[in-house]
This record gives structure tokens, C-alpha cells and sequence, in this order.
């Protein structure tokens, strides 16, 4: 048995439970063994009978004297008595009346469950019993609790596993053996049995510390090599004008922050190389990331390079393609910038690929119509990727083999990813932070509250509609299902209209056409909806300056950073902005939530949330799942630096990647999610 094996090829696995498996994700041996406990619980401490006290026990027994009868119509008992050398207790199994005859009387067992008063008597019920010359996986040890589904239990899970780790029992190591002596790290075969079953704590914590390693090792060897794959790849020079920058520079209607003035300044170095720059920058909601890309453009433009920049909708495009027009005009350059989205006319369209192909338009702002086959570009320079996150590496090839030779990149986004994660993620990058927003911004008053209040806060919301502002409110699910508790963006919907009667409502999700989707958010724009009521698809960049009011519901469901971005939707016009945390009921907020009342830095948000939440609310922001580190965790600086150093020593080391086949096929998969190429 290997690995790769279909896991229907496991003893006892038909076509029925493969499907739940594959509901887990799990569809070959290989993803049974790394379907990792969720939890344990420990049920290693063995006691006497004759110490028992009432509560979670394990004994070592013999079992006698087994009963097995139906007492009324539907209710069956299995009796029997457990017995060691200093005493016997009874054992109670419910509607099991196949345990009888699983019981072999005399054998030694391990038994496990909870010793209590029932009707007058002391018994364990419905106890785990497993034969002591077994391997026992739920008795009489540390027991892995494995995330479950839909009529699999997480027992059924256990027996499955510990049949693969026994019968794929030769598993192959895949890390190279210099790296296990470097790093004290257990071979694979042991961390996997020992993370399913640890014969202790420390015996845990090894396995914990070698799966947590692998995973950042390969995360960093898919980044490097990543980088390492252009590194002979040649861009189109921008040779920094100083005059030029000047000039634009003092047009602006205000003063650049140091950040910004940083940052432009560290992208007009990389411009003037030929080595491609792939920088990403992060900078939060209205730190101003598009007149740094702008004055990256206006460099490429003065050069006679043509640049794009790519936007996830064309609501966003549309702004872009104004403030660019705005900003480049101020120095003469305006009609050099082009609009290119799927909402235009056929006939605009065609204008514009036109005036792409000739070099007539060096700026070229739009959505994925920039990426299709009929747009040809002149000499694409630079390439500028805004909420970066919102695009596959398919999608950023597609624009990159326009250009025909390397360009230059520049990805943006607001995600306040801490560095520590970005350069794990984003080895291959160079990472530029806008720490600072510009002077003067206002602070949006941020308050948790809960349904008790919803009447109260529903009339000084109505105030301000009635002055003429709007409110957004964001759902944690799009449909109404049976555990959705009223919270989908279709049951707010219905409410927020009673609520509000007379005003105007539009519903925006993920499931609707992006047609749909864009039309609901420019009518909101244009002011034909009060109240907008949609999912976190509206996280993304666009500007609604007469939008005041965020009213997030369901808010523990979100994670902070996500809160965060959400609130920047509102407080970017001139009016005070409020930002409304509902609960779910009448529960205490948790210290999480509160931190949002009083903490404005998007980055501290996000490391807070790494802390109490570990990477997946940080993951969540972005489109793939795969990427979850599910044993490392990224506040471990030590591990991180350690297996960010090997794989830097695997490079340097020229070790052919092909010598390790499950390494090279995970590090070959990753590298086509991270790829910023
Ligand atoms: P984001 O980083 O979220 O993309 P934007 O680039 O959209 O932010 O900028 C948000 C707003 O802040 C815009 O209206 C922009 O004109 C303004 N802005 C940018 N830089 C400055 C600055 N240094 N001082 C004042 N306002 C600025
Ligand atoms: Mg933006």
C-alpha cells in the first residue's frame, strides 16, 4: 500500500464511505494519514477498580459475565462485569446488541468511558472496549478527535487511520535526511503515527514540531523556487526621472505621508534594473496605495512603456481609470489612459484594444477583459495588480505573456497580512508596507451591540439616512439554511426591509451574476439604494464617500482583519462614520471583538487574530484554502526562521528535487497557488 492508493483500496472502505471521506477532502491513503486531529482527549491514565471514582475512566480488565436482552420495544441492553485484581464494576451498553457477541470473556481489555450513577447504580456506559493485544485507538491513550461530517464519526475515523499508519507502515521519509539531522526532526513515518496516536505529550510535541517544519519548508522551496524561475528574466529599464517626479509630486492636492514617499522611492529603484521587480505593497484601507501606483506608471509612461493595471470589478476599474486620469493629466498626460471592461460598448471596446495595439494608450485600466485573447499590447512595461489577492496565478500570467518579455510587477493590497506570513506566503516577493494613513483621517466609531438594542440603534441609523447618508449591511452567509439563525444576507434582507420601510434596499452576494453584482453596487453608488445589504463580497477597494454607516451582523463569525476591511468600506467622504458590531444574542462580546473598539492598525488587528484565531482567519481573507498550515503555527518565529533556512540550504545545495517524489509533487502544487510571478 502507498500513499498515492485510492482509499478505497483500505480494508473496510466502500464507495459509500469514500464519498463522506471525500466530503473531508480525503481520497487516497496519503490523505487519511494527513487528515490531522482536531483535539485529543486523554485517556491514558490507567486505574485500579478498586480506586475508581465516578467520572472519564480507563480500566485494564477481564470482562464477564455478558447479558444481552431487549427490557421493552426498542431499547436493548448488553450488561457485563469488568473485573482486575482489587475489584469488578459494572458495564451498561444501550441499543448495542452487537456487542455481546464481540466480547471474548477472559481476554484482556482496555475499556474507557464514564463511570456514573445510574438508576441507583454505579456503572460505566456505553464504554469503548478494545482488546489489549489490539492496537487500541480509543482506549488507553491520548485519543485524536478528528473533525467529522455527516454519518461519520470520529471513532469510525480513528479505526481508518490507524488501519493506513499500520498497513502503509513502511512510510516513506520525504524530507532529505540532512535536513531531519540538522534540525532534530523525527522521521515521517514516526511524527504521522504519533500525531494520529501519541504514545505521550512529548512524543506530540516532536510530531507536532516535525509536520509544523515541513509544512513551512515546503511553502518556502515552492516560493524560492518561484523566484528562482525568472531570475534570468529580463525587463525593459525605467530610468528615474527626478524633474518629472517633482513635478507631479507638487500638482498633488496634498502632501505624499514618508511611507509613501518610501515606498515610491523603493520602486523606482527596482524600475531602473532589468531584473523584474515582483513587489508587493501592503498598505491599509485609504493609505493610498493609488498614487504610488500611479507615480510607478507615470515613470513606465515617460519611458514609453505602456502599463496596466488590473482591478477585480469594473466598478473598481471605472474609479481607477478616473483617478488616474486625474492624476496623469496633472502633468499633461491624460489621454494617455484607457478604460477596458466587459460592460463597455462592443464599439468602445474595439476603440480601445485599437488604441492598446498602436501604443496610442500607455495606460490601460480594467478588470479580466484585459486578459483575453483579443487584447494585443504595444510594449507593456509594468503591470499593476490591485487587490491582488482577488486574482489566480492564471489569471496574472495571462496579463504577464501580453508583454511578451518579463514586465515589472506591482501587486497591492489592503489585507494587513503581518510580515512574518508574507514572506512565508510571498517568499519570492519584496514586500513594501504603507504603515502610515494620511493626516487628518477621521476615525470611524466603532461599537458592539447587541439585538436587545436593535430598536434603539435602528432609529439613530434612520436619522442619518434621513439626512441623506447610506448604510451597508454585511451578512456572514448568503441563504437561508436551517442554521443560519436569520443571519444570511436573504433573511437581513427581508428584515431590513420591514425595519426600514419607505427606504430603499439592494441585495448584493457571491451567488448573483457578476453583472447583477456590479449593478447593485452602482446603484448604490448613484444613491438609488438607502441601504445595501450584501455578504463581504463589497470588501474590495470601491469608494462610496456618502456611505456612512457599516452595521456588521453575526460579527463573531468574521475575523478582525476582515472587520477591519470592512469598516474601511465607510468614513472615506466628509461626514463621521460608524461602524455597528451586532451580536448574535445577549452573550458577552469576547475580548476579540472588543479589540476592534479600540484598535484602529489594521496590522496589530491582524496579528491579534493570528494569535487567538492561528493563520486561517488570516487565510480566510484570501481565495484558497489550500494554504492552511494545519500544524504550524506562524507566531513560532523559530520554527519559521529554521525551515525558511533549509529550504535556502536545499537551493544552495543544488539537490535535484526530483530525488524526493512527495516532495516534489506537494512543492510542485504549491507553487502553482503562490506563484506572484
Ligand atoms: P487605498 O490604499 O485604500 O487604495 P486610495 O489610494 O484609494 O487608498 O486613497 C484613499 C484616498 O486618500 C483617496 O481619496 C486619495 O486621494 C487620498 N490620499 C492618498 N494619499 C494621500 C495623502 N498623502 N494625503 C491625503 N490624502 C491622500
Ligand atoms: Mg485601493
Amino acid at each position: 500500500m502507498t500513499l498515492n492508493d485510492p482509499i478505497t483500496d483500505l480494508k473496510g472502505v466502500g464507495d459509500e464511505l469514500a464519498k463522506k471521506l471525500g466530503v473531508l477532502g480525503v481520497h487516497t491513503v496519503g490523505e487519511l494519514i494527513d487528515y490531522y486531529p482536531r483535539r485529543y482527549e486523554d485517556y491514558s491514565n490507567i486505574v485500579k477498580i478498586g480506586d475508581i471514582r465516578p467520572g472519564i475512566v480507563t480500566l485494564q480488565a477481564k470482562i464477564s459475565s455478558v447479558t444481552s436482552r431487549y427490557v421493552r420495544r426498542g431499547m436493548h441492553i448488553t450488561e457485563a462485569l469488568a473485573s482486575d485484581d482489587t475489584g469488578s464494576v459494572r458495564l451498561t451498553w444501550f441499543n448495542q446488541p452487537y456487542r455481546a457477541a464481540g466480547i471474548k470473556p477472559g481476554a484482556d481489555y482496555f475499556i474507557s468511558g464514564e463511570y456514573a450513577l445510574r438508576r441507583q447504580r454505579f456503572s460505566i456506559t456505553n464504554p469503548s472496549a478494545e482488546l489489549v493485544s489490539d492496537f487500541p485507538v480509543n482506549t488507553a491513550r491520548i485519543i485524536p478527535v478528528y473533525r467529522v461530517t455527516k454519518g461519520l464519526k470520529s471513532g469510525q475515523i480513528r479505526k481508518l487511520v490507524r488501519e493506513a499508519v499500520v498497513q502503509a507502515k513502511e512510510l516513506p521519509e520525504h524530507l532529505p535526511q540532512w535536513v531531519l539531522d540538522d534540525n532534530n526532526l523525527i522521521v515521517y513515518a514516526r511524527a504521522a503515527t504519533q500525531m494520529h496516536f501519541p504514545s505521550g505529550n512529548k512524543a506530540l510535541e516532536l510530531a507536532k514540531k516535525r509536520l509544523g517544519f515541513e509544512e513551512v519548508f515546503e511553502l518556502s522551496l515552492a516560493a524560492l523556487l518561484n523566484k528562482q524561475a525568472v531570475a534570468h528574466e529580463k525587463s525593459l529599464k525605467v530610468p528615474f526621472k527626478q524633474d518629472l517626479a517633482k513635478k507631479f509630486v507638487s500638482e498633488l492636492p496634498f502632501k505624499l505621508t514618508d511611507a509613501q514617499r518610501k515606498v515610491v522611492w523603493q520602486i523606482y529603484q527596482d524600475l531602473e534594473k532589468t531584473q523584474p521587480m515582483n513587489r508587493l505593497i501592503e498598505g491599509d484601507v485609504g493609505s493610498g496605495k493609488t498614487v504610488v501606483a500611479a507615480m510607478a506608471a507615470l515613470m513606465a509612461i515617460e519611458q514609453g512603456l505602456q502599463v496596466a493595471l488590473m482591478a477585480p470589478t469594473e466598478i473598481l476599474a471605472r474609479q481607477h481609470a478616473d483617478t488616474l486620469y486625474r492624476l496623469l493629466g496633472s502633468v499633461g498626460q491624460a489621454d494617455k489612459v484607457g478604460l477596458l471592461i466587459g460592460g463597455l460598448k462592443p464599439k468602445q471596446k474595439e476603440l480601445a484594444r485599437e488604441k492598446l495595439a498602436s501604443g496610442e494608450i500607455q495606460m490601460i485600466v480594467g478588470t479580466h477583459a484585459l486578459i483575453t485573447d483579443k487584447v494585443d499590447m504595444h510594449k507593456l512595461g509594468l503591470i499593476v495588480i490591485d487587490e491582488q489577492h482577488r486574482f489566480g496565478v492564471d489569471q496574472r500570467k495571462k496579463l504577464q505573456a501580453k508583454a511578451g518579455h518579463m514586465p515589472h510587477v506591482l501587486h497591492m493590497t489592503a489585507t494587513p497580512i503581518p510580515r512574518s506570513l508574507a514572506l512565508t506566503l510571498y517568499g519570492e516577493l519584496d514586500v513594501s508596507i504603507l504603515d502610515e494613513l494620511p493626516p487628518g483621517r477621521q476615525q470611524i466609531a466603532t461599537k458592539i451591540t447587541s439585538p436587545n438594542s436593535r430598536a434603539q440603534l435602528n432609529e439613530s441609523i434612520d436619522k442619518e439616512l434621513e439626512a441623506g447618508r447610506q448604510m451597508f449591511v454585511v451578512c456572514p452567509l448568503i441563504a437561508d439554511t436551517e442554521t443560519s439563525g436569520g443571519l444570511s444576507a436573504e433573511e437581513v434582507y427581508e428584515r431590513v426591509r420591514k425595519d426600514f420601510e419607505g427606504r430603499s434596499v439592494g441585495l448584493l452576494h457571491g451567488k448573483m451574476k457578476s453583472t447583477d453584482k456590479e449593478e447593485a453596487m452602482q446603484k448604490f453608488l448613484n444613491r438609488e439604494y438607502d441601504i445595501l445589504v450584501s455578504t463581504t463580497v463589497i470588501e474590495v477597494g470601491v469608494d462610496v464617500p456618502n456611505a456612512t454607516i457599516m452595521l456588521i451582523e453575526g460579527a463573531e463569525r468574521f475575523g478582525l482583519a476582515q472587520i477591519h476591511q470592512l469598516r474601511g468600506r465607510v468614513g472615506r467622504g466628509a461626514h463621521q462614520s460608524y461602524a455597528y458590531l451586532m451580536l448574535e444574542g445577549s452573550q458577552a462580546p469576547s475580548q476579540r471583538l472588543r479589540a476592534l473598539e479600540t484598535t484602529t492598525d489594521g496590522f496589530k488587528l491582524a496579528e491579534l487574530d493570528l494569535q487567538l484565531r492561528g493563520p486561517g482567519a488570516i487565510y480566510g481573507t484570501f481565495q484558497h484554502g489550500a494554504l492552511d498550515l494545519r500544524v504550524a503555527k506562524l507566531t513560532d518565529l523559530k520554527l519559521i526562521a529554521s525551515a525558511r533556512k533549509a529550504a535556502q540550504a536545499f537551493i544552495d545545495k543544488k539537490e535535484p528535487l526530483k530525488k524526493y517524489p512527495r516532495l516534489e509533487s506537494k512543492v510542485t502544487a504549491l507553487r502553482a497557488i503562490t506563484n506572484l510571478n
